[in-house]
């Protein structure tokens, strides 16, 4: 049975390890979301929001020439058709409703690959509120497109100028802030990661994905169980999303797809089920990436959304115990995998999506079985990429 205790623990992974500064406002957001996802005023307008802003219900989409060349049934589930184009606003809609009813002023967040930025800095203008983004300078360089979109929807975009520059600093910038301004400020963290209850309030509003798979797939098929479901695992909130209510259906088969990079073994990897050991990340422990001293070493990936040096502590958990099962696919298969999925159903996937899709060449299936893969995201932000390696795969 996969559940969580009342401390916040999957297994041995997860549980609350902040400064003493913050545990007021970890505490406060753990009395609240509980109570308010039971509230049915909340849910009223959460729903709302994601029917009318977001646009969901998402499909269910049959792909029928993927299907034809895998020999067996794919439903592909279109997180890209969400409202900025990935499944992060689901999470960050609650989370807003959240800092509403806790009465904060201004909201901050962390992002990487700018993805989570954006939709927070959409949910702020949404609702009005100031927003301020931390971001590795580096990552700026690296990510302009998306910073020009927070700049747009109104959001301070401030540059982490510390260490590597990366995500991993600009999380520390954020904590910072919020360690300063406990009073006014919400921190919306971005992935089913952080301190207890962030993981499991993540989740629950990722939930609504295979809640909808669920009765989609019944309407399909006359059975709301796929036997496999695979998603993409950065810090892993569209893996748990889609996850979610099937946690405890033992005949459905849940693949969750790391990136390796260059490879597991090459040293340019973010393949975290492997090559990370038990330590205390970002509030949570969880398995990362450290050294023998605790130093954490920098995840590599191609698509900057899986490039994370820890995994969220439920994946952790699931993986640990053998509920799910860890796929690693390259950069150079995560590729082959976009550039496939474009031509033969007519959808640019984002590249972290793509990983879900290699996987399709690495899993063992039946001709009859029901495949889930859960499309998190369109591939606009990543078309530079795709163009750059064009030729190399399509001669
Ligand atoms: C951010 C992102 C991911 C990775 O984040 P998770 O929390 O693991 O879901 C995957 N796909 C897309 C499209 C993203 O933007």
């Amino acid at each position: 049975m996969i559940s969580i205790s009342e401390e916040g623990y999957y297994g041995r992974f997860g549980g609350a390890f902040i400064p003493e500064m913050l545990h007021p406002n970890v505490e406060e957001i753990r009395k609240t979301y509980v109570e308010m996802i039971k509230d049915e005023a909340f849910q009223k307008q959460f729903r709302q929001l994601l029917r009318d802003y977001v646009g969901r219900p998402t499909p269910l989409f049959l792909a029928e020439r993927l299907s034809e060349k895998y020999e067996t049934n794919i439903y592909l589930k279109r997180e890209d058709l969400c409202h900025t184009g990935a499944h992060k606003v689901n999470n960050t809609i609650g989370q807003i409703l959240l800092a509403q009813r806790l009465g904060k002023k201004r909201i901050i967040a962390e992002t990487g690959a700018g993805q989570h930025g954006v939709a927070t800095a959409t949910v702020c203008a949404l609702m009005g509120l100031p927003c301020v983004v931390y971001m590795g300078a580096v990552d700026i360089e690296r990510q302009q497109p998306n910073v020009s979109r927070m700049k747009m929807l109104g959001a301070e975009v401030r540059p982490a100028t510390s260490g590597s520059q990366t995500l991993k600093d600009a999380t520390n910038e954020a904590i910072r802030d919020w360690i300063n301004n406990p009073e006014d400020t919400h921190y919306i963290i971005g992935s089913v990661v952080g301190p207890h209850p962030y993981p499991d309030m993540v989740a629950r509003f990722q939930s609504v994905i295979s809640e909808e798979i669920k009765w989609q797939l019944e309407a399909a098929t006359g059975k709301s169980n796929p036997d496999l479901i695979i998603a993409c695992v950065g810090g892993g909130s569209n893996a748990a999303g889609a996850f979610y209510h099937y946690l405890n259906e033992d005949n459905v088969r849940l693949i969750a797809v790391e990136a390796s990079g260059l490879g597991v073994d090459s040293g340019e990897s973010a393949a975290t089920s492997v090559l990370g050991t038990e330590g205390i990340i970002h509030g949570s422990r969880t398995l990362l990436m450290q050294t023998p001293d605790g130093q954490i070493i920098e995840p590599y990936s191609i698509s900057a959304g899986l490039d994370y040096p820890g995994i969220g502590p439920m994946h952790a958990h699931l993986i640990q115990s053998g509920r799910a099962e860890a796929v690693h696919i390259t950069d150079r298969e995560a590729l082959a995998a976009a550039y496939d999925l474009s031509k033969r159903e007519g959808i640019i996937p984002a590249l972290e999506t793509a990983h879900a899709f290699a996987a399709l060449e690495k899993i063992a299936y039946q001709k009859s079985d029901v495949i889930v893969i859960n499309l998190s995201g369109r591939g606009d932000k990543d078309l530079d990429t795709y163009i750059k390696h064009f030729e190399e795969f399509n001669e």
